[in-house]
């Protein structure tokens, strides 16, 4: 596939869709502002690769956020992907004990995820999905079938370097209206859509893959689409973020540093405010950085 892409592929006279994705530049640029031990790495790049495909999945305009909080030694992990395909994540976590396993499970022990949708416009949705299975797919597969009814397979790999993730999704009952007919078909495509291996991913073009994977079926594949790292903190973000402390801890936060400096943990920028910046950007006298 093409470098930090996605593709969409739909079934021809079938209620199926997918997607495949690779990353890699997006990765190691979304992984560059802390050193993260290897299985985090890796982790984060399985969240980073699912956020990108779910939010191809939903038509909307602004954030998909996947992120598991109250989990140790993981304290927290997250990614998000904009509607414009921009990604980033972050990590927060204790020193690994590296004498046991330290997989999904393992990592991620006594947490909860959490997928929020937040639109540009309008309320935000948030859905908690159980970390009962032993993968980060499998819980978002399980999930899906629960509050959707709608098969979903998903496969999410990360070597720590580059990401790579297929999702196929049975969509709402159109050509194939008749119960058994469509479980067939979702059999059928299911058992072909589990063959597929990270490597035929990275290094296969796209029509290769669908027609290796699909090779009896008709399938439409659509032109890819590119994902980037992109991180949306700004000091007038950081500004919004202190006045939101109200204006006696601001003042008293001020008398203690006049220079007050945040750093941004998706991306390591360092945002510097005195009182005076702090109050050009609630006026809006600079340009969004
Ligand atoms: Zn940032």
């Amino acid at each position: 596939m093409q470098n930090d892409s996605s593709s969409r592929f739909i079934m021809e006279g079938a209620d199926v869709r997918g997607y495949m994705l690779q990353l890699n530049r997006t990765l190691t640029e979304s992984l560059s502002a802390s050193d993260y031990p290897a299985p985090i790495r890796s982790l984060l790049g399985e969240f980073l690769a699912a956020a990108a495909l779910l939010s191809q999945t939903i038509k909307f305009e602004g954030r998909l956020l996947l992120q598991v909080k109250g989990a140790s030694p993981i304290n927290l992990i997250a990614a998000e992907s904009s509607h414009e395909r921009g990604l980033r994540c972050v990590a927060r976590f204790e020193p690994l004990d590296d004498s046991g396993p330290l997989d999904f499970e393992h990592l991620l022990a006594g947490g909860t995820l959490v997928v929020t949708i937040e639109p540009d416009q309008g309320d935000r949705y948030q859905s908690l999905v159980p970390l009962t299975a032993p993968t980060l797919s499998e819980c978002l597969e399980f999930y899906f079938g629960q509050s959707d009814q709608l098969g979903t397979q998903i496969m999410l790999h990360c070597d720590g370097q580059r990401a790579c993730g297929f999702l196929l999704q049975q969509l709402p009952p159109q050509r194939t209206p008749s119960p058994k007919a469509r479980a067939d078909q979702w059999q059928h495509f299911s058992i072909l859509g589990a063959t597929l291996t990270p490597d035929e991913i990275f290094t296969l073009p796209e029509a290769v893959i669908i027609s290796r994977l699909f090779a009896e079926d008709p399938v439409e594949l659509f032109a890819p689409q590119t994902h980037h790292f992109a991180c949306t903190c700004s000091r007038q973000r950081m500004a919004s973020a202190l006045l939101a402390l109200g204006e006696d801890d601001l003042e008293a936060l001020l008398e203690e540093q006049p220079i007050l400096t945040m750093a941004c943990e998706f991306c390591g920028a360092e945002h510097r405010l005195d009182r005076e910046a702090i109050a050009e950007q609630v006026r809006g006298d600079e340009p969004r950085h």
